[in-house]
């Protein structure tokens, strides 16, 4: 028989049922194993138990019934919790009340359903009473179990429930809930059952037994609820995981002011600094807490207020954090100044506090360095690279409000009052958008994941706001109380200051201000002291070596502040668009005879040697790949079509001139044009990324080559006399035959020959080719016979194994194709494994085998994709090349890729042996 629930202190039975901690957590939900642990520990936990995730499969399967034997386990448990608390559910005289939770192996914070205080009834509320002298206690929890159960279970809408507190509280004539009396809560009880009628045409259930199965299922039914599936695809949570669902013996932090409750992390998520943060209040239940409907007090509030029980708390947390080797994230409650953890999980935080974090773990001795670095995931450091708030701005700017710093970053757009809104506008209009809510709720996510930043008015550090913000790198500032939205005439008052939906602010998410306007922006300072530990940890375990993409010194010099190994891809044409060249270059390919060609090119030699100087010495000692001009030609010359409008025009303008030298001239000019229409229509392609482009140009022109070449080794030489260590390598692109490369190496030998001779210094340098279409890969041993090294240039490799436009990636039926699911992801974004891989792959093993020392790279875009990456470190690649910003993401990503290999081969180490031993 199907074993479906689990006491807290059976977890010994479920680990010898499942072969690990990871399965642990998929059989009880990470909630579940987490108390079953805490319970073990000897850690204060109220007892209960767990219904298995498996159970919510089964439900789900059975069209939602419960499967055999499942009611009966639950009911034998709840026979346990009442022997070991001593109370008896549904009794008079001495009640065991009872919580009923989700809680999934991944956390879903606020996406499914909790109901609080089952086992509530007339009958059994007037024990209560009598019992707890505390009528007020009892019927504010009564209500709150009406309201649950009839929102949860029964689908009535929560905004009817809250109106008639509204309404109580206003006839009461007080501001808040506290305020309101024992008869008001009864009152309210009483009216919320009759909502409950009414709306939902049932009563509500007097039989505790009744209470716990419909919650029992109702929670399991949350997991296929809207707003879970879409956080599931947000969040990558795959769907059949299915939730458990937690009955434990409630406790009450709001039985009077020597109770409390609250949600704290161990440490600070924002920053990571190793001290415990949180909030809390006094008198009250946790859902007042995370709701962020109560101004919550501090736990620095707690270490003055309740001292004992602060020290009390923060042991427990740090035997927590040892024991999981990971910050928590804690939910407690003090009933009668004694304290009862509820919960506690693996603390979601930023980027920063994850980086800082995982550093100081290692330096407490809590976890080796492996597990540091594989903690921090390489799209982390990417917030690393987020824009702040520039700071000269800053200083000049006063905040209009403040509130708490719960995701850093800044963001800056548009107003949006409502989710849908700021979808819309950010979607639609492609517009930056800021959502700025009273308080967020699970419904306003897709709003939050569409928008720049988070500003609300109300909350805590532990909001639904702040939670998923820093889940998804989102800068947030929220509980800006000053902060006065009004949703009907769609505008924020702040003080005397009136911002409309739709107009700019700017929000500082690191220091929690918000500014009016749309402030600049800048990019942050990478060279955090921690994250430069964990990624020279990370270099350590990577294998792959971390190369950049840069075209001037400038870049050169900040990707290798970065960490870069060497320059992957100078792209010599991009220094051809510099507005005092292009003339040249477009004269050089225009030129109609020899000695035209000649001058031109002639111009281009210094200017080329300049550039390779600068990044000669910005790489010092490090290797240099620089490309031989790439020129698809149509991104060179002026439009055919815009010249053939002008000549048109000139054309019919000469009749309006009145002096035959006006006429001379005209004729001239337009005589001139037709020649230069003509020539440039003979270069016209109907194809200019398959045309004339590559190393085709270099084939045709070879004095162009010849001069590369020329300024190559003459800033060579100046650097070597200058000490630079210098280290080219000539790269000739969109190589398809061998015949090719050697063509461009025959041109090239020569004056290498030429210069060493002149100058009489040796300059070490290599040949090598560019893997950019399917026929190169397929014949990669042939072209390595030739080349010294391969560099895989992925955009046009992608572009010519898919017959798809790169420059079309963005729009188009690739658009429609990626959302339709015809194509699983946008295989320029990360390397297609089954065509483009295969194709390296087979090129790498051609290239090795006909050179065995062969240097093996990637420099298209795909070399800063921590997915790709990972594909480039199993198809055993030497390097990968990326822009100079993507290098400490690259650093990681390879580190990760090299640790999972090593993860792998651990894992099979014991199946080998079982077979050595068989
Ligand atoms: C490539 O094709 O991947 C490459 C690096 O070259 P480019 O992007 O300059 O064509
Ligand atoms: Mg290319």
């Amino acid at each position: 028989m199907t074993k479906w629930v689990y006491l807290f202190s059976e977890v010994a039975e479920v680990e010898d049922r499942v072969p690990d901690w990871d399965a642990v957590r998929g059989l009880l939900g990470g909630k579940g194993a987490g108390l079953a642990d805490m319970t073990r520990l000897g850690i204060p936990v109220p007892p209960g138990f767990t219904v298995t995730t498996e159970g919510c499969n089964a439900f789900q399967q059975a069209d939602e019934t419960l499967p055999d034997s499942l009611w009966e386990q639950e009911l034998e448990a709840l026979r346990a919790l009442q022997a070991s608390t001593g109370k008896s559910f549904g009794d008079h005289a001495n009640p065991l009340l009872v919580s009923c939770r989700s809680g999934a192996k991944f956390s879903m914070p606020g996406m499914m359903d909790t109901i609080l205080n089952l086992g509530l009834n007339d009958d059994v509320a007037e024990g209560l009473v009598a019992r707890t002298k505390d009528p007020r206690f009892v019927y504010d929890a009564y209500r709150r179990l009406v309201q649950m159960f009839g929102s949860v279970v029964l689908g009535v809408p929560d905004e009817v429930f809250e109106a008639v507190i509204t309404a109580r509280r206003r006839r009461a004539e007080v501001e808040s809930d506290t305020d309101l009396t024992a008869d008001d809560w009864r009152e309210i009880t009483r009216k919320f059952k009759e909502i409950v009628r009414t709306y939902a045409g049932t009563d509500f259930p007097d039989d505790p037994v009744e209470q716990l199965r419909l919650a029992t299922e109702a929670v399991f039914r949350s997991w296929g609820g809207k707003r879970a599936v879409a956080y599931r695809n947000a969040a990558g949570i795959p769907h059949d995981l299915g939730t458990a669902v937690n009955i434990q013996a409630m406790v009450f932090g709001n039985m009077g002011d020597d109770c409390a409750t609250g949600v704290a992390m161990s440490r600070n998520a924002s920053t990571g600094e190793p001290h415990p943060e949180g909030d809390y209040l006094i008198n009250a239940q946790g859902e007042d807490v995370v709701a962020g409907i109560r101004k919550t007090l501090s736990l620095d509030h707690m270490r003055q207020a309740m001292p004992e029980l602060y020290g009390e708390f923060v042991d427990i947390a740090r035997r927590l954090e040892k024991h999981h080797g990971n910050m928590q994230d804690i939910e407690f409650t003090i009933e009668h100044s004694k304290l009862w953890l509820l919960q506690t999980r693996d603390g979601k935080r930023t980027a920063q506090a994850e980086v800082r974090i995982a550093v100081d773990m290692v330096e407490e001795g809590l976890i080796d360095r492996k597990t540091a670095v594989r903690r921090v995931q390489p799209e982390q450091i990417e917030f690393f690279l987020h824009p702040q708030l520039d700071p000269e701005a800053r200083k000049a700017a006063t905040p209009i409000a403040t509130g708490l710093n719960v995701s850093p970053g800044a963001a800056v757009g548009i107003v949006a009052l409502d989710a849908d809104r700021a979808v819309q506008w950010a979607n639609e209009t492609n517009r930056p958008v800021v959502l700025v809510r009273p308080e967020t709720k699970p419904d306003d996510v897709h709003g939050m994941l569409a928008a720049e930043g988070i500003l609300t008015s109300r909350g805590g550090r532990t909001s639904h706001a702040a939670l998923v913000a820093r889940q998804f790198g989102k800068p947030a500032v929220v509980g800006v109380a000053e902060l006065d939205i009004d949703l009907t005439t769609r505008e924020i008052r702040v003080g005397e200051k009136v911002i409309r939906e739709g107009e700019f602010l700017s929000l500082d998410g690191t220091l929690g201000e918000v500014f009016e306007g749309q402030m600049p922006t800048v990019r942050p300072d990478i060279s955090n002291a921690y994250l430069s530990k964990v990624l020279d940890w990370a270099d350590d375990y990577r294998r792959l070596g971390i190369w950049a993409n840069a075209d001037y010194p400038g870049d050169a010099e900040l990707a290798r502040s970065y960490g870069a190994e060497g320059l992957g891809l100078a792209r010599t044409e991009h220094m051809f668009f510099e507005p005092d060249r292009l003339p040249i270059v477009q004269a050089m390919i225009m030129a109609g005879n020899v000695t035209d060609r000649a001058e031109a090119i002639e111009k281009l030699e210094p200017l080329q040697r300049a550039d390779f100087e600068g990044l000669f010495r910005a790489m010092d000692g490090a290797p240099v790949v620089i490309r031989l001009l790439d020129p698809p030609l149509h991104e060179f010359l002026p439009a055919y079509d815009e010249l053939l409008r002008d000549l048109a025009d000139l054309k019919m303008r000469i009749q309006h001139y009145s002096t035959m030298s006006e006429v001379d001239s005209a004729l001239n000019d337009i005589r001139h044009k037709e020649d230069y229409l003509d020539r440039l229509g003979s270069l016209r392609e109907a194809n200019p990324m398959l045309g004339t482009r590559g190393v085709r140009l270099g084939v045709l022109i070879p004095e162009l080559t010849a001069m590369q070449a020329r300024a190559i080794f003459e800033a060579a030489v100046s650097c070597i006399r200058d000490g630079v260590e210098v280290r080219p390598k000539i790269m000739i692109p969109l190589t398809v035959h061998a015949n090719e490369l050697r063509a461009q190496q025959k041109t090239i030998v020569e004056v290498a020959k030429a210069v060493q001779e002149e100058t009489k210094t040796e300059v070490p340098y290599q040949f090598g080719t560019m893997v950019e279409a399917p026929r190169a890969a397929l014949v990669a041993g042939e072209l390595a016979e030739v080349a010294e090294f391969f560099s895989f240039g992925t955009n046009d490799l992608t572009q010519t194994t898919f017959g798809i436009s790169r420059d079309d990636a963005e729009r188009g039926f690739l658009v429609e194709y990626l959302r339709r699911g015809i194509l699983p992801e946008n295989p320029f974004t990360s390397i297609d494994e089954d065509g483009v891989g295969a194709l390296i792959r087979t090129a790498v093993s051609a290239g090795r085998q006909a050179r065995p020392d062969i240097e093996i790279g990637v420099c298209g875009e795909h070399g800063g994709d921590p997915k790709s990456i990972a594909f480039c470190h199993t198809a055993g690649l030497n390097y990968v090349s990326c822009s100079p910003y993507r290098v400490p993401v690259a650093r990681l990503a390879a580190a990760h890729a090299a640790l999972a290999d090593e993860a792998a081969e651990e894992a099979t180490e014991p199946a080998k042996a079982e077979a050595v031993v068989a």
